[in-house]
């Protein structure tokens, strides 16, 4: 795909979302961290509705320590994974509290160093929480960049790479939340609505769904 392509893909996804965010619902850089750890293989319907009921009771490094595991769960039971995800809460707050002085670390080597953080999360909270252009590769954002041809490749970590680089600097902030929100709608994984896709005649997927 070339750069004139790329750009008006990137044009169009903005005039359709201007100002995207992320739908998880938080207001400080902790929180997102959790609802970002809490959405691994769950929707963020389900995350908003945990933290929807834990945040008002809960929500400082200190606050979710002081619950413990065993006073945790009961807030994230509904939720995929909640055994391990609430252990990793846990810890993750103990070495906020020990290692960062009670703030969520701004880099991503610090960032991995907690528990249930791993590249991908990192990314998010680089991008959301503090303003950096990280693109996060998730299973959306794979699929559409491999389809479109925006960023072909193998692995996530190699799409990341290539749309980084790829992706025109005043496209970069915002092209997570686009990428996601447009493979969550719309270029869906089973089964692309490609009769209803504003970049039909940009993207490169020669499997498009165009009776649809
Ligand atoms: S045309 Fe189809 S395959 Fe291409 S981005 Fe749109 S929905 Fe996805």
């Amino acid at each position: 795909m070339n750069r004139e392509k790329r750009t008006a893909i990137y044009r169009r996804l903005r005039a359709n979302d201007p100002d995207p965010d992320t739908e998880l619902e938080y207001e400080s850089a902790f929180e997102l961290l959790v609802s970002v750890i809490l959405s691994a293989q769950a929707t963020d319907i389900s995350v908003n509705k945990a933290t929807k009921i834990l945040f008002p009771k809960a929500n400082t490094p200190q606050a979710i320590y002081e619950l413990g595991e065993a006073g945790l769960k009961p807030y994230i039971k509904s939720i995929g994974l909640f055994n391990s995800k609430a252990e990793n809460i846990i810890k993750t707050c103990r070495l906020i509290l020990d290692e960062f002085g009670g703030e969520v670390p701004r880099t991503r080597d610090e960032l991995e160093t907690l528990p249930g953080v791993g590249r991908k999360t990192a990314n998010v909270i680089l991008n959301t929480a503090f303003g950096e252009p990280t693109i996060a590769v998730d299973t959306h954002i794979f699929r559409v960049a491999n389809r479109t041809g925006l960023a072909k490749g193998k692995t996530p970590l190699e799409v990341e790479k290539r749309l980084t680089k790829l992706t025109p600097e005043e496209y970069r902030q915002n092209a997570h939340h686009w990428l996601i929100l447009h493979g969550r709608y719309v270029c869906k994984a089973r089964k692309p609505e490609c009769g209803e896709c504003s970049i039909v005649d940009l993207c490169e997927y020669r499997k498009k769904t165009l009776a649809a």
